[in-house]
């Protein structure tokens, strides 16, 4: 019997969990690690009937890590803690010869900026090893990448215009909340923006390009151009590609919002010093926001995801976008979260579950792109996350 091993109790965790426990003849034995047991502990009692193992982890800490792998014996590590823990997990499973599976990019808390170059430079040490990591298996990244691969398999002989899309058009009734951690995602979001084109990285204000896209299932919303890591391995890995993009949906209520945040200074990673006590001002807003997996119950309304791919096929150009739709409430009613993090945590699910079939091998450290996209679309299919084609 396979052993499991989840390090990360937020909206994410709770998917996963979820998922491999429907899983189960794959999984095997589920062990849940966090921070702090008491998000376990909500998580487990979802779950009355699975026999779900919990535990505290200081996922900053390699050897508390590699402890617990050791004493769990665990098979794979599925890493849906925070993007500051990639390192030390990642080191903890080349220490201990463990399949490792993350969802986000390796980033410094105190740098607002993240890339692949640490994660990859794992590789050889991944390799000597004889183990497999896997980068970035959320949904974007992750079905995205798949979706590039899949489209470059099946639709283009050449792929010249990726466009990726993500919309959610979720109402949560807040004036203003994130849909997974705040921190991560307000980093994120009030950074530069940056696309490809050319060979070249192009650099731009936060927000300063808007396009509407016409969202099947959802309609018209206005879209703003992100950097988003996915495109720092899809560069590489997509033959003939002149250009990248990535474009988000934000309403003008959380822009304004995020705006005067970080106008006065509520956006500051750097410690300042309050009645005698230093704080780091993002840190203390994420105490102040709703947490994300609160938000499950009351958000409605649909995600859409998905890229548009612009190319020659047989010598004529095609253009199509391969897109998920997902339902807030549909998620909460399956795993008592809303659609982010189902459609993060089923791919991280998905990406485990070919490791452990042996369907997704290799030895070294490997972007999803990578690998054969076909038993990963035919997973979403069957695992809640259907996906559709259609030509521009
Ligand atoms: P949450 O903040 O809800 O959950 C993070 C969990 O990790 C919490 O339970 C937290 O513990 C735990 N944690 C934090 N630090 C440590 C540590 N040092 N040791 C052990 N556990 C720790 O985040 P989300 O669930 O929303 O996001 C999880 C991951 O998914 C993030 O990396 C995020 O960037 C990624 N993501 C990826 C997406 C994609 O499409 N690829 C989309 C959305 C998210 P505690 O409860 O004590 O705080």
């Amino acid at each position: 019997m396979k052993i499991t091993l989840i390090i990360g109790a937020g909206g994410v965790g709770r998917v996963v969990v979820h998922k491999c426990v429907q899983n189960i003849d794959v999984f095997g034995k589920i062990i849940l690690a966090s921070r702090s047991i008491g998000r376990c502990e909500i998580i487990k009692n979802d779950l009355p009937d699975a026999n779900i193992e919990i535990t505290t982890v200081d996922a900053d800490i390699t050897e508390e890590v590699i402890k617990l792998i050791e004493s769990s014996q665990a098979d794979i590590v599925i890493n849906v803690a925070l993007p500051y823990q990639d390192l030390t997990i990642m080191d903890a499973c080349i220490a201990t010869k463990t399949l490792y599976l993350d969802t986000a990019n390796y980033e410094h808390p105190d740098v607002a900026k993240f890339e692949y170059k640490l994660q990859w430079a794992r590789d050889e040490k991944f390799k000597k090893a004889e183990i497999m990591g896997l980068l970035g298996s959320g949904f974007d990244p992750g079905a995205t990448n798949v979706f590039c691969a899949y489209a470059q398999k099946h639709y283009f002989d050449e792929i010249h215009y990726i466009d990726i899309l993500d919309c959610n058009a979720g109402d949560h009734g807040y004036a203003f909340a994130t849909n997974f951690n705040p921190e991560i995602n307000l980093r994120e979001v009030s950074a530069n923006g940056r696309y490809w084109e050319n060979g070249k990285w192009i650099e731009t204000k936060p927000m300063e390009i808007m396009q509407v896209w016409d969202y099947p299932e959802i309609g018209k919303k206005d879209s703003y151009l992100l950097y988003h890591e996915e495109m720092e391995s899809l560069v590489k890995h997509i033959k003939g590609l002149k250009r990248i993009r990535f474009f988000m949906t934000f309403g003008q209520s959380y822009l304004t919002y995020m705006k005067c945040l970080e106008n006065i200074g509520m956006l500051g990673i750097k410690e300042v010093e309050h009645k005698g006590q230093k704080i780091i001002p993002i840190e203390f807003l994420k105490t102040l926001l709703p947490d994300p997996a609160s938000l499950g119950s009351r958000t409605k309304g649909k995600t859409n995801i998905g890229i548009v791919a612009e190319g020659i096929k047989d010598g004529k150009k095609r253009k199509i976008y391969i897109y998920q739709v997902k339902d807030h409430e549909e998620c909460y009613a399956e795993t008592n979260s809303q659609g982010v993090s189902y459609s993060t945590g089923v791919p991280a699910m998905i990406g485990a579950k070919l490791m452990l079939e042996g369907k997704w091998s290799g030895k070294g450290v490997f972007n999803m792109e990578q690998l054969d996209p076909d038993p990963f679309m035919d997973e979403m299919n069957k695992q809640g996350l259907p996906w559709q084609t259609k030509e521009l």
